[in-house]
């Protein structure tokens, strides 16, 4: 049987909220009340039908407060949402079967900076930025970066992996998370990993958390990494005849230049165009088929402008039309407004969109692109690229053509997009590289993953959530346990 909004979930009834009062202090509960709830209802998609209202929120201040919601949330069957800062693009903090969403911002204390081991260890709610303004002075940074840094909460970037605009060098969240301390789903708290650089102690559990998406437990400390912080930084803005020619420079760079940029940036024509247009920007673009923003970091400007000067020679021999290089923070905030304006600018256009996060393998980039075009004029619309490209991560927006009515958009949207999945599963690809599967693209898995990945997610499910209870229905359909093969690699 597959749970459904009228599934085996009870309600919060008035007694249930006492008991989460008492448990996190009247204050710390909101209840009754459809205003305060709303913004609870759904993450950065805008779109209705990825919405879910919880029927109370609860702001908890202790892993032990966590654990015991847990075990009345178990013992009453009742849904519970872990939160984040909701700046989640694919619906994992919306509480679609209502119930308990806990929010995580009162947890958000750094708890301690040890220099000793380059870690810092930190409470889930602390907003990612905030990290590195505390690192200040100690000459470590925390490497993670996702693009919405000043928007998200640790707790978040854990849960999803994220990745952002320096994972070429730097790698994603998952490279820094050494330890965790976990509510499971039965309320038990556990640690997995710790201050620990090498552990092969059993399992490992702290990968396994790790885009688990709030679906396997609930973290309440999260030790990480630090990195030695660069001092000086560079970014580039190179002009390309073709993505072809951009995206075949990538390797060269790394290869011949023996460099690993901090960034490698893709835009389209389009994109450029469009962005440079919304924001009135003069940079040089007209000619160019695609453009590369390349940072590059290190130790000292010397170390910077040698690595720039040889990635400026290998662009020139590999049919770069220009190269601009941006040494001072106004130029390359101009450079990077451009990219950060992408989104905004295609919402001129119209604001219907559906925002995609696709990956595949590097190499394949100019070929996704070139399918892209092609299902693009198919159907009329914009599908327009940007993204990382030095990790094979292409965003992607579906916009709807401004003459179709909404029920066309609405109608058509599915197909565009199970062909445009296809292609990227036919490239080796995958359904999301950064963003998650939440229960926006969980209806697209089995294009990715066979039957036999989902049972076994559906097993690890089962063994840390008996009863389906936390963040049900995300990744996949949350089945009742029971009728689950106990052995998931049996014959179907
Ligand atoms: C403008 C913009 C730019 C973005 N750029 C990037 C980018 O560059 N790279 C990238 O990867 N993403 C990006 N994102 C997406 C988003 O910011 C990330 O997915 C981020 O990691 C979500 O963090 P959050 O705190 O907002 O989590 P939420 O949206 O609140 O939740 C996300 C998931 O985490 C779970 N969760 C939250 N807290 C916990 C916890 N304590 N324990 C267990 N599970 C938990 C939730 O249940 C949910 O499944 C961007 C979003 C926007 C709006």
């Amino acid at each position: 049987m597959q749970v459904d909004a009228s599934g085996p979930y009870a309600v919060v009834t008035p007694k249930v909220v006492d008991e989460l009062r008492s448990i996190v202090g009247e204050r710390n509960v909101l209840w009754d009340d459809p205003e305060a709830l709303e913004p609870y209802s759904h993450d950065e998609i805008p779109d209705p039908e990825y919405a879910g209202a919880p029927e109370v929120v609860v702001a908890p201040g202790s892993a032990e407060e966590i654990a015991a919601i847990m075990k009345l949330a178990n013992r009453e069957r009742i849904p519970v949402t872990p939160r984040g800062a909701g700046s989640g693009l694919s619906g994992g903090a919306v509480p679609i079967y209502g119930g308990i969403l806990l929010r995580s911002d009162r947890m958000n204390r750094i708890l301690e900076i040890d220099t000793d081991n380059m870690m810092v260890v930190v409470e889930p709610g602390v907003i990612t930025a905030e990290i590195n303004e505390r690192l200040e002075g100690t000459g470590l940074f925390y490497a993670g970066y996702p693009m919405s840094l000043e928007s998200c909460a640790i707790g978040g970037n854990v849960a999803e992996n994220a990745g952002g605009g320096k994972a070429v060098k730097y790698g994603v969240t998952g490279r820094y998370v050494l330890g965790l301390e976990v509510v499971t789903p039965t309320g038990r708290i556990v640690e997995f990993g710790g201050k620990l650089i090498k552990d092969v102690t059993g399992y490992n559990f702290v990968q396994l958390m790790i885009g688990s998406e709030g679906t396997l437990g609930i973290f309440t400390k999260i030790v990480l990494r630090l990195s030695p912080k660069p001092r000086a930084s560079v970014d580039l803005l190179c002009l390309f005849p073709d993505p072809h020619t951009a995206i075949a420079l990538v390797p060269k760079i790394m290869s011949a230049g023996g460099i690993t940029p901090t960034a490698i940036e893709f835009i389209d024509q389009g994109s450029f165009r469009q962005a440079c247009r919304y924001l009135n920007e003069t940079l040089p673009y007209e000619d160019a088929g695609a453009v590369l923003i390349l940072t590059v970091d290190g130790p000292d400007a010397d170390q910077c402008e040698r690595e720039y000067d040889t990635i400026g020679r290998i662009c020139e021999e590999n049919g770069a039309l220009q190269i601009y290089v941006a040494d001072n923070a106004t130029t390359s905030e101009r450079i990077w407004r451009v990219r950060r304006n992408i989104a905004e600018s295609y919402a001129q256009i119209s604001p219907h969109q559906a925002n995609e996060d696709l990956v595949v393998p590097p190499a394949r980039i100019p070929d996704l692109l070139e399918g892209m075009e092609t299902i693009a004029e198919r159907y009329g619309i914009f599908i327009p690229a940007y993204g990382h490209a030095g990790d094979g991560n292409i965003h992607t927006r579906l916009v709807k053509n401004p003459d179709w009515s909404i029920e066309r958009w609405k109608e058509t949207l599915p197909t565009i997009l199970g062909e445009l999945y296809d292609l990227t599963a036919g490239l080796g690809g995958r359904l999301s590289g950064e963003h998650g599967i939440g229960h926006k693209r969980k209806p697209y898995m089995s294009t990715f993953v066979s039957r036999e990945y989902m049972d076994l997610m559906r097993s690890v499910k089962r063994a840390f959530d008996p009863k389906a209870i936390l963040n049900p229905g995300k990744i996949f359909d949350t089945m009742v346990h029971d009728e689950v093969s106990t052995d998931p690699l049996s014959p179907a």
